[in-house]
């Protein structure tokens, strides 16, 4: 999740010119197959949103959004983390509990669809869903002000099938510095560092997306597993606070982590950016239809966030983003941190989409891109799940290994 309607005023965008480029679709024959036969990984997506409103049906096709099982299933997503997320503002119990209420809705939808769906919380049981024809549910925490600073409510949510937690949203939390606010606390506090020590123990994936650079050194010092960055792109490429510097992102590959590329288009275009600060009346009016169109409703706000950027991007005001930024942030990763330590992290149905990738159908275009540029099958099937599963069973091992310790 990118924003909530507050930081959509900020951080707006898009791209889309209409039609035409469309039909430069075409997969080859060998994307499709190999795009069809790997396991494709996104570690960040917002539709937990859409469920809590109680009229979503992710079995159904939807003409909005961006994920829904018919379009998974087109576009061969075999694994998803479902995002709990609210806004950094929402503390104390009231976070746990709204956390805890996702959390269900997000269960509740998979027992809801048990021939598409099942929950999975380890490496194996994501293989194993692949075999079976089935999309993997995950989920991962968007912001550590959700366990009101209780180590307590982080083993609750470990113990309901968490298996990442980005330690701050877009605010502060109580024990950790986010990118895109004042610092406050040098990085992580010492109680910060022992969210991340019982990360560790649980098996939970410690997430640096969102967080302040002080505070995914302070993270990687203290974490004894890999990382992730679950959905961050690159600021060489789009300088955002919240992307990874080219040093971090050798930082975090040098201890395992993998970097799961975002595709907000205002995190991939330095271009966008420039035009979202220069127009900052667009902003305020998008920010102002989205309220009128949804009030206070978060899901249809993410939604009619992008839909409207959209238009303005027919109008001409929004410079339009293409797809290809997608795969010239993730090869400027690669070149930088290695091909082991590359993912994809969409922000689906909590950002604005690039021309092109508007919704799940679209993915197997990244696997006809990268083969095109000449990546090997290998390393795109690596890109497309295997690092991601790597780091996952990594922090599987340790939190085995953790836990025997403690027992003895
Ligand atoms: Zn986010």
């Amino acid at each position: 999740m990118l924003r909530s309607l507050l930081t959509a005023v900020l951080c707006v965008s898009i791209g889309g010119l209409l039609v035409t480029a469309v039909k430069s679709d075409d997969i080859s024959a060998r994307a499709k197959k190999l795009h069809f036969s790997s396991i494709v990984v996104d570690t960040h997506d917002d539709t937990t949103q859409r469920f809590l409103d109680g009229n979503f049906d992710i079995g159904a096709r939807h003409t909005d959004g961006s994920i829904d099982i018919p379009r998974m299933r087109e576009g061969g997503l075999d694994a998803i983390f479902f995002s709990i997320w609210m806004s950094s503002k929402i503390m104390g119990p009231d976070a746990v509990s709204r956390a805890l209420t996702q959390i269900e809705a997000v269960r509740e939808q998979v027992r809801t669809h048990p021939k598409d769906l099942v929950l999975a919380t380890t490496v194996a049981e994501v293989r194993a869903a692949h075999k079976e024809g089935k999309i993997a549910a995950l989920m991962g925490v968007e912001g550590g002000h959700m366990i009101n600073s209780d180590l307590d409510v982080l083993r609750k949510f470990a113990g309901r099938g968490v298996r990442y937690m980005t330690l701050t949203h877009s605010g502060n939390d109580e024990w950790a510095d986010s990118s895109t606010d004042t610092p406050a606390h040098n990085g992580l506090t010492d109680f910060g560092k022992d969210v991340v020590r019982e990360m560790n123990r649980l098996g939970v994936m410690v997430d640096i997306s969102h967080v302040s650079d002080k505070t995914f050194y302070d993270a990687l010092e203290v974490s004894k597993a890999p990382m992730i960055a679950s959905h961050s792109s690159c600021r060489a490429l789009c300088d955002a606070p919240r992307n990874m510097t080219d040093q971090m992102m050798k930082d975090l590959a040098a201890k395992g982590g993998v970097i799961q590329i975002n595709y907000h288009v205002g995190f991939l275009s330095q271009e966008f950016r420039d035009a979202e600060k220069a127009n900052p009346d667009i902003n305020k009016a998008i920010g102002a239809e989205v309220q009128k169109r949804c009030g206070d409703n978060e899901g249809c706000q993410l939604i009619e966030g992008d839909r409207i950027t959209r238009e303005y991007v027919k109008q001409g005001k929004l410079p339009r983003v293409d797809f290809a930024k997608i795969i010239e942030h993730i090869d400027h990763a690669v070149k930088v941190a290695g091909v082991d330590h590359v993912g994809l992290g969409s922000d689906f149905d909590g950002a604005n989409m690039p021309y092109g990738m508007e919704d799940a159908t679209k993915l197997p275009k990244i696997t006809n891109a990268l083969l095109k540029k000449g990546y090997s099958e290998g390393d795109v099937k690596k890109i497309l799940g295997e690092n991601t599963l790597r780091v996952m069973a990594d922090v599987e091992r340790l939190s085995r290994e953790l836990s025997r310790q403690s027992k003895k």
